[in-house]
């Protein structure tokens, strides 16, 4: 089953990591044994999450290069009902040390794979490049879950990260897929972004969502308080949003499935 997911996108600042957080707390409210990796030297999604991200004893950057399990690793949001791998600044460094390594895009699927039975899913948020760090992000992962928002240069980096998954597919992960382009900070009055959105769909047809996270102050207000937008105000309407987008997500991941298993299995495994 698909089940590891990376959230994407090469632009800054455009929903990632609130994304990341506020799924996990949404597959998590919804009853799924969630894992959040933070593979961002940023850390936010660490911090959003309750952890304090420099007072975490291990983190993924040690995992990485050896010197600690992911088991030791992994700590529990109480706030999200989730587990996460925490990450600090300390994970610029793992670009430079991973380099050195053989199969140094493959270090983070390795310590995933120990651990992947305990979960139904695993989240990757990434940075805001296309490094080292996510192509062992994108290695990892069944498929990618791209937030974007509805703006006008929305559009012209998309075709960088499809390239790159697409590459990734062919050379390093066979198995990788676009899972969905998830519209976030999403307002309506906004002609501009109603047309962008319009444009978006005609352009990735299914690959779009129907869930779109609206731009909602309380998403924004959360991280500050240590918790997912969905604890701190579970009834704003981003909170809502991204419950659905929970449900929306587990219902595709199962229709996959299926689909998946009613093909033939020569077909199955040229895809
Ligand atoms: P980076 O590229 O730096 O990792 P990112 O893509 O992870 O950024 P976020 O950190 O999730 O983006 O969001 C950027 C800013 O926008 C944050 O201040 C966040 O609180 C705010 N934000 C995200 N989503 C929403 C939303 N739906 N409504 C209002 N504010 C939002
Ligand atoms: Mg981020």
């Amino acid at each position: 089953m698909k089940k590891v997911f990376c959230i994407a996108n090469q632009k800054g600042g455009v929903g990632k990591t609130t994304t990341a957080i506020n799924l996990a707390a949404a597959l998590a409210a919804l009853g799924k044994r969630v894992l959040l990796v933070d593979l961002d030297p940023q850390g936010n999604a660490t911090m959003g999450s309750g952890i304090d991200k420099n007072k975490a004893e291990r983190n993924l950057y040690q995992v990485l290069i050896g010197e600690a399990t992911i088991q030791d690793a992994r700590l529990r949001s109480e706030a999200g009902g989730y587990d996460v791998l925490p990450s600090n600044r300390e994970l610029s460094g793992a670009e430079i040390d991973l380099v050195q390594m053989d199969d140094r895009e493959q270090q983070l699927k390795q310590a995933i794979s120990q651990i992947e039975h305990e979960y139904d899913f695993i989240l990757i948020d990434c940075p805001p490049t296309l490094s080292l760090l996510t192509l062992n992000g994108l290695a990892s992962a069944h498929g990618v879950i791209i937030p974007m928002q509805c703006e006008y240069f929305a559009l012209e980096g998309l075709s960088d990260l499809v390239n790159t998954i697409k590459r990734v597919h062919r050379n390093i992960n066979p198995g990788l897929q676009l899972i969905g382009l998830l519209r976030v900070m999403f307002d309506a009055r906004v002609t501009l972004q109603q047309q962008v959105s319009a444009q978006i769909e005609a352009h990735f047809g299914d690959k779009v969502f129907d869930s779109i996270v609206p731009r909602n102050v309380r998403l924004a207000e959360a991280p500050s308080h240590g918790l997912p937008g969905i604890v701190y105000d579970r009834n704003s309407r981003g909170a809502k949003a991204y419950i659905e987008f929970g449900d929306e997500l587990i219902k595709r991941v199962k229709k996959d499935a299926l689909r998946d298993q009613a093909r033939p299995p020569v077909e199955r495994r040229q895809s």
